[in-house]
């Protein structure tokens, strides 16, 4: 559409306008043909203008329709510029038949339609710089040769005046269009990569889907965003990012033209790239698929900008835009949602959208909507999975629970990491442990046994600003040095990945108020063993997935592993997701400190928690 800077828009404004002109201005010929000539002469010209006229109609009404692709306007271009071209030189028949005639009226006459048809072509054809050259030249060249024809001291002086006329003409229009295409062409284009902008995406890609729409057939359209850009652009900063930009958009660009396809640059490190059309669906997507697939291997190779040797990968989403769904929004959301999955999966990937995606999506909307108004609508409440000690005492992990009027029961792996999400962890955060902590001092008011009480700790909730006064405010409203003791904070091993400084600073404070830490899901995440020991940590939990491992392999290495590294480090260790007596014996025999899980008990209210009594595991 707007490829090649051809000005599709500009050009079919101006046949209306060369409709105008014409019609307005040819019936004063057969006015002229009556009064001084032969008036059928000019009756048979007047026609043939009516009728280039009616050309310019049927152009501009297809273009108008708006269902063309790139080739088929690059052919309805080819063809209204000759119709310009042709409603100018229509004039100068008109010139020659009354240049040649012996009445000087008529000379005027002609000389005055030739000039002011070259001036208005000058003008009007600006967009198209050669077709407004050719014609020009064309058009003055004949007024030219008249005043030559003369043979007189003041018709050269005239033909000389003329040929100053024809390059001001010139001049004027290859100036028009050199502005034009300037403004145009920033409008359009993104200043550092030079590839296409949004606003450019946006309108080919309704064009794209007005044309699927009125011929059919399918298209693909990919959103590709970098991994971790920013860490790039922050590091080694802005130079090197738009370096890395550009050259990484020259890739693209390449692998796209073989494809017949076009990228184009969205903002920051999000780009597109939309395909042309394919009749068949299934070869729509397997293009769209190998082309993605390409792309991922040739953004991933190295980089050197200024001495640095870079390593990027992509995430793309792809969607399929096809004649029924016409919404240029829609597939945009399409091809973001799938886009965001494969980011969401680990990045360096390529994500189909389809409907369930979408759906996932939805009820992700959804739950993030609902979710806000959980607390004020007291839907949330907790519940206590009872932990059995090696001495037979009960200890506790206090779990959240959100039950919804509209989506039910809700799990918190599913709603915590969205709160973390959009913020809502920290209010969210903050009630579960005002809770606990009144819980706590409850169960200590009534004489009820228990040693520890565990609470879940977001890592945001962890290195939020307010957290270390919060809990220092909520100890003072509600507990007692010795039953601060009992509390402990889980946080867990996969959220360590970042800002390990700031948050051994902030467990540094909370230790001082008295409270310990306990390193959830131990095993599945990054920490190396020295990162470990400097950690304010007392406890260990063994993750699920180990001791579900042992019961399925019923090898217990890892888990034996992992108690004697705990033993080392002087921590204690619970195992959680207990289920079958031999985990429980397995683990009472190596020693392990603390049982948790389904053998004993399902996470229970408070109430049921005080009438909980383990039965002995283990004689002390
Ligand atoms: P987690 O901290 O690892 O909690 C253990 C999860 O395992 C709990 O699921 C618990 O009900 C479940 N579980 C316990 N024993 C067994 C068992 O024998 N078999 C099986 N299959 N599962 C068992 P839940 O309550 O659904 O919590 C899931 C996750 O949600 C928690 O994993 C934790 O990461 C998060 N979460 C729960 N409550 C809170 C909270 O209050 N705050 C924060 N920040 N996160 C929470
Ligand atoms: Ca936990
Ligand atoms: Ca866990």
């Amino acid at each position: 559409m707007l490829d090649n800077m051809k000005f599709y828009d500009f050009i079919h404004k101006q046949i209306l306008v060369f409709i105008i002109i014409n019609l307005s201005t040819a019936p004063g010929y057969l006015l002229i043909g009556y009064f001084y000539s032969s008036m059928y002469i000019e009756m048979l010209w007047f026609v043939a203008v009516l009728l280039i006229s009616l050309w310019g109609y049927r152009l501009r009404i297809n273009y108008l329709k708006n269902d063309m692709d790139v080739k088929e306007k690059e052919v309805w271009l080819t063809k209204t510029k000759f119709y310009l071209f042709f409603s100018s030189y229509v004039w100068t028949f008109m010139f020659v038949v009354y240049a040649l005639q012996d009445k000087i009226e008529l000379h005027y006459i002609s000389l005055v339609t030739q000039i002011g048809i070259s001036v208005v072509a000058a003008t009007l054809l600006s967009s198209q710089k050669r077709l407004a050259i050719f014609t020009v030249v064309n058009l003055m060249f004949p007024v030219l040769v008249y005043f030559i024809l003369i043979d007189q001291t003041y018709a050269y002086l005239l033909a000389f005046f003329s040929i100053v006329l024809s390059a001001v003409l010139l001049y004027s229009s290859t100036n028009t269009f050199k502005y034009l295409y300037k403004s145009q062409y920033q409008a359009y284009h993104d200043r550092l990569t030079s590839l296409g902008n949004r606003r450019y995406f946006i309108e080919f890609l309704e064009n794209t889907i007005k044309r699927l729409k009125s011929k059919g057939g399918f298209s693909f359209f990919l959103l590709i965003d970098l991994d971790h850009f920013k860490t790039i652009n922050d590091s080694l900063g802005h130079d090197v990012g738009d370096m890395l930009l550009i050259e990484v958009s020259s890739r693209m660009k390449k692998l796209a033209a073989q494809n017949n396809s076009i990228v184009l640059r969205l903002g920051g490190d999000e780009f597109s790239i939309i395909s042309g059309i394919f009749d068949d669906r299934k070869k729509c997507l397997k293009a769209a698929l190998s082309l993605s697939q390409e792309l991922l291997e040739v953004i991933k190779q190295n980089y050197n900008v200024e001495e640095n040797s870079l390593f990027i990968s992509a995430s793309i989403g792809v969607t399929v835009l096809n004649d029924i769904e016409v919404n240029a929004t829609q597939f945009i959301k399409e091809a973001d949602i799938a886009m965001y999955e494969a980011k969401h999966q680990g990045r360096d990937g390529i994500i189909i959208f389809n409907k369930e995606l979408s759906k996932k999506v939805e009820l992700k909307l959804e739950i993030e909507r609902l979710l806000r108004f959980s607390l004020e609508n007291n839907e949330i409440s907790l519940r206590f999975q009872p932990q059995i000690n090696s001495d037979n005492t009960k200890s506790c992990e206090v779990l959240v629970r959100w039950n919804n009027l509209k989506l039910g029961f809700i799990p918190p792996d599913v709603f915590i990491p969205i709160a973390e999400q959009t913020g809502y962890i920290i209010e969210l955060g903050y009630y579960i442990l005002e809770e606990s902590f009144k819980t706590l001092r409850e169960w200590d008011e009534k004489g009820i046994e228990f040693k520890k009480m565990s609470i879940n700790i977001s890592i945001l909730q962890m290195l939020n600003v307010g957290f270390i006064d919060d809990v220092k405010a909520l100890i003072e409203k509600y507990l007692t040095s010795r039953q601060i003791s009992k509390v402990i904070f889980e946080i867990t091993e996969t959220s360590l990945a970042q800002s390990v400084e700031e948050l051994i600073v902030n467990m540094r404070a909370l230790k001082e108020l008295g409270i310990n830490f306990s390193l959830d899901d131990f095993g599945t995440g990054y920490s190396s063993l020295s990162y470990l020991s400097k950690l304010p940590i007392s406890e260990l939990k063994i993750d699920k997935s180990f001791i579900d491992e042992l019961r399925l392999t019923q090898d217990g290495t890892i888990v034996r592993t992992i108690l004697d590294i705990a033993k080392n480090m002087k921590l204690e260790v619970v195992a959680e997701g207990v289920e079958e007596e031999f985990e429980k014996n397995y683990l009472i025999e190596n020693n392990c400190d603390i049982l948790q899980g389904y053998y004993f008990s399902m996470p229970i209210t408070k109430e049921e928690f005080e009438n909980y009594f383990p039965s002995s595991i283990r004689k002390i």
